[in-house]
Order: C-alpha cells, then structure tokens, then sequence
C-alpha cells in the first residue's frame, strides 16, 4: 500500500513534466498491467499488478487522463473478474477483451468508436510487438514493455507522446 502510494507520487511527477498529454492511456492486460496469462488462472484465485502499475493508474486517474484496455485474452470473464477484485475496474473507461486474428487494430476502432478519442491522442502499453507494429500504423503512439508497465515505460510512452504531438497540430 505504501508503495503503492510512493509510485503514484513518483508517476505524477514524471506526468507533469509533459506539456502536451495523451487524453487516452490504452493497456493490455497479460504481461503488462499482471506479470500472468490470466487464461490460466481460476476466477477465485487473486490477482496481483506489476509493482509500480497501481499507482501509475492512480496518478493518471487524478490527472484526468482515461484509460482503457485492450487484451486478445480469450478469458475475457476471468479478465473481469481479476480487474474487479483488484478494485480498478471502474477506472476504464472501455474494456475491450476478445480473442481476435488481428493484432489489436479491432480492439482500437471499437475503443475509438466508443471515446470519441483520436488514435493521435491515445498512448498504448504492450508488451507484444505484432500488437505494438499494427496498433502504430493507425497513429496511435505505442510502446512495448518488457517487464509490465513502469515508471520507466510511462516516462518513455509520455516523452514520444509529447514529441509526436508536438510537431503536429493536433487538437
Ligand atoms: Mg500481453
């Protein structure tokens, strides 16, 4: 709990040294918000995020950044489950799981169609990079996480976002 809280100062800090911000922060779910494959898990077992997650969800929730998911786990029940158990559940603002052949792209058109958000205003966390390569070549600024999303990712995702839309005229 604690550390939850030391992590969500420390995000915000790195938040507000970023001018141009996204308006729309997207996850994936396995391997990038929970270090597991929740398809392999049981809708009783409990779930845990990477260490430095929950409070970078906190941090971006106070800024009045929204957020979404996008997950090709095809236990989207389980996914639920495990995201209400963790008491976040609320926090998105769209939740996109299913199983598809594309890698993402669809997962973003019904996001979009659901926000109303540009794909140049969304930022995207993944740690596939199939889902990475499609999802970018929509516009959508997109990193890959090797080890869950952290302090280090977000600085990253929030550094190319404000480069990107820096040089453009973006609304
Ligand atoms: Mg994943």
């Amino acid at each position: 709990m604690g550390d939850d809280e030391t992590m969500k100062k420390e995000a915000l800090q790195i938040i507000g040294l970023f001018q141009n911000l996204p308006r729309l922060v997207v996850f994936d779910l396995d391997y990038t918000l929970w270090p597991f494959y929740c398809e392999f898990y049981y809708e009783d077992d409990t779930p845990y995020l990477y260490p430095e997650a929950t409070g970078i969800l906190y941090a971006l929730k106070e800024k009045g950044i929204d957020m979404a998911i996008a997950s090709r786990s095809p236990t989207p029940n389980i996914a639920k489950t495990f995201l209400d158990k963790l008491g976040i559940q609320s926090m998105f603002v769209a939740q996109e799981t299913f199983s598809s052949w594309t890698h993402k792209t669809d997962h973003f058109q019904r996001i979009h169609r659901k926000t109303g958000v540009p794909y140049s205003s969304m930022l995207f966390f993944d740690d596939e990079d199939r889902n990475i390569e499609a999802v970018s070549t929509m516009g959508v600024i997109s990193i890959l996480v090797g080890n869950g999303v952290n302090l280090a990712a977000l600085r990253n995702g929030l550094l190319q976002f404000s480069q990107c839309s820096g040089s453009s005229s973006s609304s």
